[in-house]
């Protein structure tokens, strides 16, 4: 699909407009000029691009979603960081590998001060957001959470993202006073009978108004879906990009669904990772200004095909900082490849994109440390 080859230098949107025209697809003129007005797609054109294969095609819809992407947030890729700090969960939810009732999950939690060390060390390497996520671990009681939250911020200086799972409104109050930012709360699939037959402990509209509830408390927050769940179609792919335009979220992380082993769906395929660089595509030109990571999962699936998500409409990437000794047991799906800090800055450095300054000084410094030991070997 996406290809080196296709990836072209950095073009307007209006000459993206312009080469769309002359192609004379129909279909992605329509949608190029809505979304150059911000006018709202239908779902039976996000349907229509959702089901596009033809290479030519492809790229001009992935062209047309950087150029969007380029215009509304420039040309830095964020790289934040997540912690993930504990992997118990009270919860079953079908896909997950760290479900209550896998037994074969050795469990662990951080202690507080150590996130708050890990979280010192992310800061001074340029990251643009320290992630707090874990498991619906009740130990981390609200009390606890607010605790370091504050530290994480007093300590760190640098914005807070949580992703913990449902908590009530109060707490993700609390959470926002105590200096949290930012949060995520996948709503995972629009679909409620898919929703209820994967989430076996949760309540579908609980989940969307505790949702709504950060979004009208004035989180940066952000939700999400996965593709490719047992019973999916591209209707409810499209209702998924739907709600979350219509939702108000400002972050959106979605990814394949990548089966892990001791649930009930370890023997279901995995997503398609070309669907999901056709999603980020349509996000983009949902909600211009999205900060959208090209995710994990993704990437566990294709590395590749994790950084063309850069060229169909991603800006963000989350690089893991669970020390060693934690991280193999936060198996939420199989063979969870480690997004290392220092590869992925060196890979985007050498895309081209954009980084924070203080990412960059951390690169050069480490590849110099990396010479003078081969020097020395
Ligand atoms: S998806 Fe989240 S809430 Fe569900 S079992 Fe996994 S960690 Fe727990």
């Amino acid at each position: 699909m996406l290809n080196d080859s296709t990836i072209l230098p950095p073009v307007t949107l209006e000459e993206t407009i312009e080469e769309i025209k002359r192609s004379g697809d129909k279909l992605l003129l329509r949608v190029a000029l809505k979304a150059s007005e911000n006018e709202l797609l239908e779902k039976k054109e996000i349907v229509k691009v959702l089901l596009i294969e033809e290479p030519e095609r492809l790229r001009l819809l992935f062209k047309l979603a950087d150029a969007i992407r380029r215009k509304y947030t420039g040309e830095t890729v964020l790289i934040k960081g997540v912690i993930e700090f504990s992997n118990y969960c009270k919860k079953n939810c079908l896909y997950c590998g760290i479900r209550a009732a896998n037994r074969k999950v050795e469990r662990y939690r951080m202690k507080p001060e150590e996130i708050v060390e890990t979280a010192e060390r992310m800061a001074g390497l340029g990251i643009n957001t320290i992630i707090l996520q874990s498991g619906e671990d009740p130990y981390y009681t609200a009390d606890l959470m607010e605790d370091i939250i504050r530290e994480v911020r007093r300590r760190a200086r640098t914005p807070v993202s949580i992703s913990i799972g449902n908590r009530t409104k109060e707490e993700y109050t609390r959470f926002k006073e105590a200096g949290a930012s930012k949060c995520l709360l996948k709503h995972e699939t629009i679909n409620r009978e898919i929703f209820e037959a994967m989430h076996p402990d949760d309540d579908y509209d609980e989940r969307i108004s505790i949702l709504k509830h950060t979004v009208e408390i004035g989180y940066i927050a952000g939700s999400g879906n996965i593709v490719g769940l047992p019973g999916q179609t591209i209707e409810d792919i499209a209702e998924d990009i739907i709600f979350l335009r219509d939702v108000g979220v400002k972050m959106v992380g979605l990814g394949p669904f990548v089966p892990a082993s001791g649930t009930p769906l370890e023997n279901h395929p995995p997503g398609d990772p070309d669907l999901t660089l056709k999603i980020y595509a349509l996000v983009r030109l949902s909600i211009p200004r999205v900060f959208m990571p090209a995710t994990t999962a993704l990437g566990t699936l294709n590395r590749e095909k994790q950084f063309q998500g850069f060229f169909a409409g991603c800006n963000v990437i989350m690089c893991n900082f669970t020390p060693e000794e934690y991280r193999k047991r936060y198996n939420i799906y199989n063979n969870k490849i480690p997004v290392e800090f220092y590869d992925t800055a060196r890979r985007l450095r050498d895309q081209g994109w954009k980084l924070n300054p203080l990412v960059l000084k951390a690169l050069e410094e480490h590849e110099r440390r990396e010479k003078e030991r081969e020097m020395v070997s």
